[in-house]
């Protein structure tokens, strides 16, 4: 390998898993450079970025936010609108793609890195939601690593091991804010509660994907396509102290499991180092001072969008993209105060009930797909 640092462009660079990589870059600036960033919305603090790090390719999803030309470091360019976004994916200065973006619209991303053959690292799991059916036939082998703290977990145990003694995946979730409740008491959540993540700081869709755990169904499937394991073949369990990142059960009864402290940079780190391994961009797990870590069974008749998304998995074809783009939008309009928190598994069922699930074909299917259960969710928001 050659120690020219890699050149990195992260796009969702303003979001949660955007700044700590910007963070990651900055402990590391001899391995790492930051050449291009990508933001939805957030213009301003995109702009801060550029000139902070002299980073001349910059994009902005929505073109009525992109940054005064002044705002930029001289000699830059911002590029506008979903396609620029997706650009940045391909571009020759550019050896890996992280891909932070929040929704299905990370999707055409993850395509345009894997086909210019950048290194994907992955944080946007509704691309393999969505669209894995597509997406990993285009992954060379090691070209597509998980940023999910989860699939860093079973990816790390599997190095090594060859996938014909993978017995089970183990996904850990930390069960969200709501771990222990029943349905009824469920359906008067508030936005802040919803948002108050016992473990980690994430951004918000992501958090109230959590408190429903739509979070880990969509991760199931996630796993389901990255490690080409059938869905018989992958448990969930609610472990709270979110310790355990994953786990493989191997044919011999022996099982692995990833452990660390509870924070995204260490996936994002290794999602850049591997195969090698950095300094800790964390304090070590002491485990002495741990206590008992707990394991049980997550409950699908309360939380049943995880119940829904693995309906949605095994049935396979368009129906995950159906059920990813509902849930997009009932969580934006939760978040916006237009629905309840039920609302969001009655708007998401709804749209899947209606779907009529085809095979997978091609991006301009699923983002047929996509754009329809969208505009049915809207509906069915509006007349809740
Ligand atoms: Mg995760």
């Amino acid at each position: 390998m050659s120690n020219a640092p890699l050149r990195i462009a992260v796009l969702g660079s303003t979001g949660s898993i955007g700044r700590q990589t910007l963070d990651i870059a900055a402990r590391y600036p001899d391995r790492l450079r930051i050449v291009a960033l990508a933001a939805n919305r957030s213009g301003e603090l995109l702009a801060a970025q550029a000139r902070e790090l002299d980073v001349r390719c910059v994009a902005v999803c929505d073109p009525p936010c992109a940054p005064r030309a002044d705002d930029l470091p001289d000699g830059a360019y911002c590029g506008t609108g979903p396609e620029a976004v997706v650009a940045l994916a391909s571009f020759d200065e550019v050896d890996v793609v992280v891909n932070a973006l929040v929704g299905a619209a990370g999707l055409r991303a993850s395509e345009a890195a894997l086909r210019a053959g950048k290194r994907l690292a992955l944080a946007n799991k509704e691309s393999l939601v969505v669209g894995g059916d597509l997406l990993m036939p285009l992954a060379a082998p090691g070209q597509l690593i998980p940023v999910d703290s989860e699939h860093s977990a079973i990816f790390q145990c599997l190095l090594g091991e060859s996938g014909a003694s993978v017995a089970r995946l183990w996904l850990t979730a930390s069960g969200g804010p709501f771990r222990g409740w029943d349905r009824s008491a469920l359906a008067a959540v508030t936005v802040e509660q919803a948002l108050a993540h016992p473990r980690w700081t994430m951004g918000p869709k992501i958090t109230i994907d959590s408190a429903t755990l739509m979070n880990k169904g969509l991760e199931t499937i996630e796993a389901h396509h990255l490690f080409g394991v059938g869905y018989d073949r992958i448990s969930i369990v609610v472990h709270a102290q979110s310790t355990v990142h994953s786990l493989v059960e191997f044919s011999d009864g022996s099982v692995k499991g990833h452990l660390g402290v509870a924070d995204m940079r260490v996936p994002i780190q290794y999602a850049l180092s591997h195969p090698d391994r950095w300094d800790a961009p964390v304090p070590p797990l002491e485990l002495t001072t741990l206590g008992s870590l707990t394991f049980e069974a997550p409950d699908l008749e309360t939380f049943r969008c995880l119940a829904l998304a693995l309906h949605a998995g095994r049935t396979g074809g368009t129906l995950p993209a159906a059920m990813n783009a509902a849930n997009e939008v009932a969580v934006a309009a939760f978040l916006a105060g237009r629905l309840g928190f039920t609302g969001i598994d009655s708007v998401v069922e709804t749209v899947m009930n209606e779907h009529g699930t085809e095979r997978v074909e091609s991006f301009e299917q699923l983002e047929r797909v996509d754009a329809q259960s969208r505009r049915r969710a809207g509906e069915l928001v509006a007349a809740s």
